[in-house]
């Protein structure tokens, strides 16, 4: 089972690792500073230095098949997957020692994006039914029939940003979640049940809801946003795509 050094540190951006596999599906690390594509957001790209100094580019990471706990003991949870740019060589073997550095450029856009998308869930009393994060753009989906009002989402990110709000990531068991009903009532997101333990993203006054992603740790981080788009993709859901202002 990988170590998810991204889940407590979202701005390590070089780590040294352990090889545990290599092979045509991609590199498996015992632990990793890599976000895997997954709760909308884009998967980190880097390189992936041996210990004799020569690099292997990682175009992608991904989510492959639960990781075995071995003998008896059932299936733990999904192998993150290293995916090399083609043509290179690629040969690693397990136990090989070797420095992970992640395309921070890129990295930093998802987490200013994915924070952003979070503002927008405050702003937007409504559930989403959709998420993408990439480094160009941040696209969410509402369950919602009501029209959009561009000037009026981009004013209350700007504020929201502009407030400079803390971000931090809070860990709650199943046991304390049904004890704080009203807690529950606040979130944006309705949390998973049956997990345990589940990883809330909190901006300070502003939002709750459990999520896995990548972070800025304030909202200043996020800079200025520009509604790019809001579409009616279906008689029930409305799509906001939000950009960069200086992009
Ligand atoms: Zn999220």
């Amino acid at each position: 089972m990988t170590q998810e050094i991204f889940r407590d540190d979202a701005y390590c951006t070089e780590a040294e690792a352990t090889v545990e596999s290599c092979d045509a599906r991609g590199i498996v690390l015992d632990r990793t500073i890599f976000y895997p594509k997954g709760g909308g957001q884009a998967g980190d790209a880097g390189t992936i230095t041996r210990t004799d100094g020569t690099t292997i580019a990682i175009v992608d990471t991904v989510k492959g098949a639960p990781s075995p706990l071995g003998a008896g003991r059932g299936e733990g949870p999904p192998e993150i997957l290293h995916i090399p740019a083609p043509d290179q060589n690629v040969v690693l073997s397990p136990g090989d020692k070797v420095k992970l550095r992640i395309d921070w450029e890129r990295r930093h856009r998802h987490m200013r994006f994915h924070t952003a998308t979070h503002l927008l869930c405050a702003i937007v009393p409504h559930q989403t039914n959709g998420c993408s994060i990439t480094a160009g753009y941040a696209r969410l989906d509402f369950d919602m029939v009501e029209p959009l009002d561009r000037e009026h989402l981009e004013r209350e990110l700007a504020r929201l940003v502009g407030e400079a709000h803390d971000v931090r990531t809070v860990w709650i068991t199943d046991e304390e979640l049904d004890a704080q009903p009203d807690l529950v009532r606040t979130m944006s997101v309705k949390p998973p049940r049956g997990v345990g333990r589940v990883r809330l993203l909190e901006i300070d006054g502003v939002d709750l809801q459990p999520c896995g992603g990548t972070h800025v740790a304030n909202t200043r981080e996020i800079g200025a946003l520009r509604v790019a788009k809001i579409e009616k993709k279906s008689a029930r859901t409305r799509r906001v795509v939000l950009e960069f202002a200086d992009a």
